[in-house]
């Protein structure tokens, strides 16, 4: 997988996991909030082996909605690897 479609993924995990909150406390059923619970783990799961610099293999920040243009460790330029730029 690459970065990107990690971010991509991530950002889909973790509004789906938002939506199960939310219809978890309309139908007060704690098996929502479980399924949100997992799906984030899995999510952060899924970010420590595929958020990764393509050249040094850093875990890179995660602070940014569409992510660092540069790794903050190697200083080169993840922009190439983004199809979407
Ligand atoms: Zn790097």
């Amino acid at each position: 997988m690459s970065l990107w479609t990690s971010r991509k993924l991530s950002n889909i995990c973790v509004a789906a996991a938002v939506l199960l909150c939310l219809l978890g406390a309309q139908a007060k059923t704690a098996a929502l909030f479980a399924a949100a619970i997992v799906l984030l783990l899995l999510d952060l799961l899924q970010l420590a082996v595929f958020y990764r610099c393509p050249h040094c293999g850093r875990l890179l920040p995660f602070r940014q909605w569409a992510g660092p243009l540069y790794c903050p460790y190697c200083g080169r330029e993840l922009n190439a690897q983004n199809p979407d730029r």
